[in-house]
């Protein structure tokens, strides 16, 4: 009965709250978003200024790049933690968003960057002045010697941090070194002190309470503890989410755990939802093939790992984020390619994470600011709202139209985005976040097609990755699905359940 009970909530849209579960998700990077007050930096108040565009768009959550005071452009090294970056506004602009994106029916997650502070944080002044000094333990320091005799000196490069050598001198020369992972002005917070985890805590719950922010997007999530100790990490997630859960028993939590499926699904235990890393290094590379290279099966065994370690796992998708090469450049640019990539998204279960500009089609490659360059809201010349601390080498009026233009062209893939949303959350077969529902149809390898499974009316998906046509037959079993929810143009009927796609397309049947 328990069991059942759990399975009817998790199918529920609507938690016992109320509050509506978010279905599809945005990453904002806030220096590039929308500037309010003409110094050409983005900010606080020019996101507030953009709920209306996310809520037109059908985004119920944002997940904004770290805000704290931070020596860094990107801000992933924290100084002060219950601090605003007085270049993005004050603590009173972010209660203010919340409350606007809240009105909204849009909850915000604040990208909480506790795996380390930056060796400007006041806590990691004090840790260099000495072995002695109270603070010295808030971070990881080892002697040379041991270093060595455990063998950790250097790690392999991993998608996450290129840093092969972590350990860092506070002054050369000296007994100690510091750890890390990502770079020397990024020391490591040493969690197996309490008084770090207890500060640590506190932190989150401030912002819960202080701010009514819904939650947070863990960065680093998998490396709080060295890796050696990894294993420990596991553990640290389920007291943070304890912890959160004091303030607001629906605190929504998102890790980012670059790695395969298997290593990421213990952290379930603790983080609701993680991102799909593995499948952002898939899709867009497939799109571009235009073949299938077994994403469904590749999701469904990933479903199977993470059911194990939590059955109400929420598995965040996503094409890119702003530590990757942008979907639109993998995809050279090609309009026809991205809406495939987008299709692919919006259909398959999860919760869908859209990289800001993703939806007009943005590019980029790295270096890091060349992936977060200006959001193009109008043409250069009518356009108060760019941001222009970097100049674009990518996303310019002459390669990717702004968004004011692709509004009023209905073959955009603006308006691509905005039905596709539409579509997605209309159906609760194609919205279902929790229990990802989706049963595999094979097919030869130019095509992908599966059913999203529900009470409320089954629904087929077919997508045709290839530039030819190509002829699809739907399955004995789901002859009655034969009501087109999305009709590609050009889609030639070839018989009862037989169709010939068109080139790029896609086609979704109900009954
Ligand atoms: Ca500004």
């Amino acid at each position: 009965m328990k069991h059942l009970l759990r399975i009817i909530l998790a199918l529920l849209p609507v938690s016992l709250s109320g509050q509506e579960a978010p279905r599809v998700a945005y990453e904002i990077f806030v220096r590039s978003f929308c500037d309010s007050d003409g110094d050409g930096i983005g900010d606080l108040n020019g996101i507030s200024a953009k709920l209306d565009y996310l809520a037109e768009l059908g985004v119920d959550l944002i997940w904004l790049t770290p805000v704290s005071p931070s020596p860094s452009y990107h801000k992933y090294d924290v100084m002060d933690y219950r601090g605003i970056e007085p270049e993005y506004g004050t603590l009173d602009d972010y209660k203010e968003l919340v409350k606007k994106a809240h009105a909204r029916g849009i909850k915000v997650i604040k990208d909480l960057v506790i795996n380390h502070s930056s060796e400007q944080h006041p806590w990691f002044l004090e840790a260099v002045k000495g072995p002695e000094n109270p603070y010295r333990d808030f971070y990881v320091w080892m002697t040379p010697d041991r270093i060595d005799s455990l063998g950790i000196a250097v790690r392999e490069g991993s998608p996450d941090s290129w840093e092969l050598n972590p350990w860092h001198w506070a002054v050369e020369g000296e007994t100690e070194k510091y750890y890390g992972l990502f770079s020397g002005v990024m020391p490591d917070l040493n969690y197996d002190n309490p008084v770090v985890r207890d500060s640590i805590f506190a932190i989150g719950q401030w912002w819960l309470r202080e701010t009514g922010v819904d939650g947070f997007r863990l960065d680093a999530a998998k490396h709080i503890y060295p890796q050696w100790e990894a294993e420990k990490a596991h553990a640290f997630w389920q007291a943070f989410r304890e912890e959160m859960e004091k303030v607001n028993e629906d605190v929504f939590l998102v890790g980012e755990v670059y790695a395969d499926a298997e290593i990421v699904a213990p952290f379930f235990r603790g983080l609701g939802a993680n991102f799909n890393i593995q499948m952002s290094e898939k899709l867009p590379f497939m799109v571009r093939e235009g073949r299938d290279s077994d994403l469904v099966e590749f999701l469904l065994e990933s479903y199977g790992t993470y059911t194990s370690e939590n059955p109400a796992f929420v598995d965040a998708t996503l094409l890119t984020n702003h530590d990757q090469n942008r979907v639109g450049s993998v995809l050279e640019g090609r309009t026809e390619d991205m809406k495939v990539a987008a299709n692919l998204l919006l259909t398959l279960p999860g919760l869908p994470f859209l990289y800001y500009g993703e939806e007009i089609g943005m590019l980029g490659q790295k270096p890091d600011p060349q992936i977060r360059e200006p959001f193009l809201w109008q043409l250069e010349d009518q356009d108060p709202d760019r941001t222009r601390w970097t100049t674009p080498q990518y996303s310019t009026d002459s390669a990717v139209a702004p968004l004011a233009v692709q509004r009023k062209d209905a073959q955009s893939l603006y308006r691509h985005y905005r039905k596709l949303i539409a579509l997605r959350k209309s159906r609760p077969a194609l919205a279902q976040v929790r229990q990802p529902n989706l049963l595999r149809i094979p097919v030869r390898e130019e095509l992908i097609a599966f059913v999203r499974p529900h009470t409320s009316g089954d629904v087929l998906v077919v997508h045709n990755l290839s530039d030819s046509p190509q002829q699809f037959t739907v399955p004995g079993e789901y002859f009655k699905l034969s009501r087109k929810l999305w009709k590609p143009r050009g889609l030639k009927p070839l018989g009862t359940g037989q169709w010939s796609l068109p080139a790029k397309s896609m086609l979704i049947l109900a009954k």
